[in-house]
């Protein structure tokens, strides 16, 4: 079985069970924002891939054995990966400070865990605490870059405002080398110009579906076309292959919907995340109160789709490799063309 089946099979399953008397090398993550927010993960690595999975002591799809030849992943009572070895994450993320601002939020996207997590979970951090953070690991020799995003509170711009002030601290701190990546949601084209003034070197907003009705269906509060216009604005200020935005798939939508939607981003120079959908305890009830039944994602899906996405990419002389933050740089939580298939 190829590497990236094996990773298909665990973004596409459940948690990964860990041995009660299993000690950690490190800390585990605990995520406010990205597919596992609200849960404790951790970074498989095996054969040059890397998988964010949720781990638990108690029960899980998959299972992690330690035996003569170290680390093993267990799926269906056979050896699913061998040798695998765990990395350390910085802030969320391995090799990057992954800041998430805010996770209360004004919107109420019914795939997103980050606004539903208890209240004893919620992390508001304001700007001092972030430089305290960035403090903490700006000497690590693995940090390679820093990326913020926010939930939007109070208003997308108040948010953007909070998000220009503290990437404009962060660069004085950093000096001029260290890639910032942003994921904000504007109101104005001129946040974007701003943000760059600001630091930042690459910038990532969500259209998260290709498919209009689902978009409304889940992003009710949102607009696409507005999203879309600030994505071609983003090319000019940003650059070509500077500029991302998510894809999400499983919400209904056919393959010929999502492809399309990456070849219209590719055309304007963007590399998007093609993002299987997570379902959980947090988000599955408004998924399922929004769309109806939620179908099952399969490994053969992811792959087709990372395959075809490829493809596109190489006609349009793009890749993901070639950003240097946020998911496209850390690689744990979808196939990633060039990389992993
Ligand atoms: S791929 Fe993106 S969402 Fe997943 S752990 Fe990395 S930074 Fe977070």
């Amino acid at each position: 079985m190829s590497a990236a089946r094996k990773k298909a099979i665990l973004i596409s399953g459940g948690a990964v069970r860990i041995p009660k008397d299993f000690h950690l090398p490190f800390r585990a993550s605990r995520s406010t924002a990205g597919p596992g927010a609200g849960s404790v993960s951790i970074v498989f690595c095996f054969e040059g891939i890397r998988v964010k999975k949720s781990i638990s002591r108690d029960s899980g799809e998959f299972e992690l054995v330690e035996g003569q030849n170290g680390l093993s992943i267990m799926w269906k009572g056979e050896v699913l990966v061998d040798r695998v070895e765990l990395q350390p994450t910085i802030y969320h993320s391995p090799e990057q400070a992954f800041i998430n601002l805010h996770q209360e939020c004004i919107y109420d996207c019914k795939f997103c865990t980050s606004p539903r997590l208890p209240r004893d979970s919620t992390k508001g951090l304001d700007k001092e605490k972030v430089l305290t953070m960035i403090d903490q690991v700006i000497d690590r020799e693995d940090l390679r870059c820093i990326s913020i995003t926010s939930a939007v509170v109070i208003s997308p711009e108040a948010t953007v405002n909070e998000m220009i002030e503290v990437v404009g601290l962060i660069r004085r701190k950093v000096g001029p080398d260290m890639p910032i990546g942003v994921e904000p949601y504007v109101s104005k084209l001129e946040d974007i110009d701003r943000l760059k003034e600001a630091g930042a070197t690459e910038i990532k907003m969500n259209i998260e579906t290709w498919d209009r009705d689902i978009f409304r269906k889940v992003c009710g509060e949102m607009d696409i076309d507005w999203i879309l216009e600030a994505l071609a604005h983003a090319v000019k200020v940003f650059g070509k292959s500077k500029v991302t935005t998510n894809i999400i798939f499983g919400m209904g939508e056919t393959d010929e919907n999502v492809l399309e939607g990456v070849e219209a981003l590719a055309k304007m120079g963007i590399v998007p995340s093609l993002r299987p959908l997570r379902t959980n305890d947090i988000n599955r009830r408004p998924l399922t109160e929004a769309l109806g039944e939620i179908e099952h994602m399969t490994p053969d899906r992811i792959l087709r789709l990372g395959e075809a996405a490829k493809k596109i990419y190489a006609k349009y002389g793009l890749s993901p490799l070639d950003y240097k933050t946020m998911c496209h740089a850390c690689k744990c939580c979808d196939i990633v063309p060039f990389s992993d298939i």
